[in-house]
Order: structure tokens, then sequence, then C-alpha cells
């Protein structure tokens, strides 16, 4: 995918709204990586967190919501505890899953697991997904 960076992106009303969610000032970020670097998770990530930093900078709003990577987080909030800067990025994750949600769009519905797959998941994955759902 061809990514176009303009003013009207880093300005948009979606750099707002995250920045609004979260409560969290993404301009502070200068991608040191330490976040990323100590995410226990990051192995199943298509983004790493300082990648999804970045791109909310950068108001990169199709990028984002088409990663796994706020599905995938499991907000233990090591990248807010590393973070030189004092960013809460589990905080900025929470915001992209809430942007989408609040679209109504799901990530994982859970009707509509086969009862094979409820099976063989851990409860805990269950329990977390009940908080990044519309339903
Ligand atoms: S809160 Fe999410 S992004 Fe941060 S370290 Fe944990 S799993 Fe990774
Ligand atoms: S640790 Fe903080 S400053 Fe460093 S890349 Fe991550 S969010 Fe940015």
């Amino acid at each position: 995918m061809k990514t176009i960076i303009s003013r009207q992106k880093i300005r948009s009303p979606f750099v707002a709204k995250v920045e609004e969610l979260s409560g969290q000032n993404l301009l502070a970020c200068y991608q040191c990586g330490k976040c990323s670097a100590g995410c226990p998770a990051i192995s199943q990530m298509d983004l790493p967190p300082n990648q999804v930093i970045r791109y909310a900078q950068l108001g990169l709003k199709d990028e984002l919501i088409n990663s796994n990577t706020m599905w995938i987080c499991a907000s233990c909030l090591t990248c807010n505890v590393r973070c030189p800067k004092g960013i809460n990025i589990a905080e900025v994750m929470e915001a992209l899953r809430q942007v989408l949600l609040r679209q109504r769009k799901d990530h994982v519905d859970i009707n509509k697991l086969s009862t094979k797959e409820k099976s063989e998941l851990p409860p805990i994955a269950l329990v977390g997904n009940f908080r990044k759902t519309t339903s």
C-alpha cells in the first residue's frame, strides 16, 4: 500500500480523537523504540508499538485500522513503564480500539468462532476479548 503523508492527515480529526481518548501527546514520541523492545506480544504484531505511535502522529488512519497490533496488545503496560518520554502507549492502543469499536467494527466476533476454536482458546483470551468488542 502506498503511504501518503500530508498536513491534512497530521491535523486530522482522527489524530485529535486518538489524543483526546488516550490523553497522550503523540508528538512527544521521538522513536527511541524502547516500547517495542520490551513488548511481550510483538512477535504477533504486524506493526511494532513505536511504529503505531509514529503512524498515529502522521494521521495514517488506514494503515492503523488495518493493523492487528491494537487487538494483539495485552494492555500489560510494559511499554508505558519503559517510555522515557512518559507516553502511555497502552492508552493509545485503547484509543485506537475505541475509534473502531465506536464504528461498530469488531476484530473478533466470538459468536462466529467454532466450538472447537472456543474449546482450544485459553479462557483468559476470551475474557480479554470481551474488553475489545462492541457487544
Ligand atoms: S501494553 Fe500492549 S503494546 Fe504495550 S508492551 Fe504490553 S502488549 Fe505491548
Ligand atoms: S518508548 Fe516512548 S518515546 Fe520511545 S518509541 Fe516508544 S512511545 Fe516513542
